[in-house]
């Protein structure tokens, strides 16, 4: 075996490099992934802009990546050589601060994020620790899997979280990278699922997805139109643009729940109002763990959620990211990284 791997690493502010670096062996409790591919997330410019806090160059970005385990470091239990694994945002948790020891590992004060605290999947190579490793199934391709680790757990627990029940009216605002899923999720978990997007160029495609219904919120009053049809239990807020989420509130239901998963830099504006009366609430959440990233994995297969995705092979990482961050991406960016 080649004892180097090609990797591409953010080497300063909107820099990526090919390199080549030497096969790093696990440390205790880590596994060695041979990468297959690795989905490239809006997410990753934290890493490749330098945004994140304390953030240190070289970095390989990346935490939607999918392979297979080649090594096992010291005091690694359940996995094996050769098994199909999955690394998300997720990288570990400590296990020692507060919201760990209150079993809450997703908002560890000290969490391990792939591609920003450690080195991700933008590679053919990656070290993980065992504990942030999701099992993937046989019948999903890498390629498939890979967006379902970030893009996938983030609408799937968003919505498993929000206490609906089947039938309920959940409407998903955006159809992109996360939206295109969360209308899938949506209508797989039996709610009464509505798509809403400016003008009608998507409305085909929401309705393949499953949407039962499609609001135009260029044309129409989108929470006026809600509340016709009876007000959402839950909405999806998946397109960044915040200016376009508080508008959405009044069509909520009563103790309805407009949950962000769309993350632009303005403020959300929110009339308090329609938060009081009716009982609503606006609210965040943060993809999800390990064990999360494997439920959605096998609701996706056994439901047949996809993404819908472009590949590129791991050598035009860049343009891809560049691509992404344009808004060109139908709807998720996937690397590609072979043997
Ligand atoms: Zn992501
Ligand atoms: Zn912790």
């Amino acid at each position: 075996m080649a004892a180097t791997y090609n990797a591409v690493e953010a080497v300063a502010p909107g820099t990526l490099r090919l390199v080549e670096r030497p096969i790093p062996e696990p440390g205790a409790g880590q596994v060695r992934i041979r990468v297959e591919a690795c989905g490239i997330c809006h997410t990753d410019s934290l890493t490749i802009e330098g945004q994140w806090p304390g953030l240190s160059f070289p970095r390989v970005p990346g935490h939607e990546a999918v392979g297979r385990i080649e090594a096992l470091g010291p005091a690694v239990a359940g996995w094996r050589i050769g098994q199909r694994v999955g690394v998300g945002f997720f990288g570990g948790e400590c296990g020692h601060c507060e919201p760990c020891r209150r079993g809450d590992a997703i908002n560890c004060q000290n969490l391990i994020i792939s591609g920003i605290t450690t080195d991700g999947g933008y590679a053919r190579v990656m070290i993980a620790e065992a504990r942030a490793l999701a099992s993937i199934p046989d019948d999903i391709s890498a390629a498939d899997a890979a967006p379902l680790l970030c893009a996938g757990v983030t609408t799937y627990n968003a919505l498993r979280n929000a206490s609906l029940r089947a039938g309920d009216l959940v409407a998903v605002q955006g159809i992109g990278g996360l939206g295109h899923l969360g209308i899938q999720f949506a209508r797989r978990m039996g709610c009464r699922t509505v798509a809403i997007a400016r003008g009608r160029e998507k409305e085909q495609l929401a309705t393949e997805l499953g949407a039962h219904a499609y609001i135009d919120s260029e044309a129409e009053d989108a929470a006026a139109t809600l509340q016709r049809l009876g007000g959402a239990k839950v909405i999806l807020a998946t397109a960044a643009s915040s200016r376009s989420m508080g508008p959405l509130i009044p069509g909520l239901s009563s103790r309805g729940k407009l949950i962000v998963v769309g993350a632009s830099a303005e403020p959300i504006e929110v009339n308090p109002a329609h938060l009081i009366f009716g009982a609503r609430s606006l609210a965040g959440t943060l993809t999800g763990t390990a064990i999360d990233e494997e439920d959605t994995l096998r609701f996706s297969v056994r439901e047949q959620v996809r993404p819908i995705i472009e590949t590129v092979p791991l050598e035009r990482a860049g343009d891809a990211y560049t691509r992404m961050m344009r808004n060109e991406a139908r709807f998720r960016m996937v690397l590609t990284i072979g043997q």
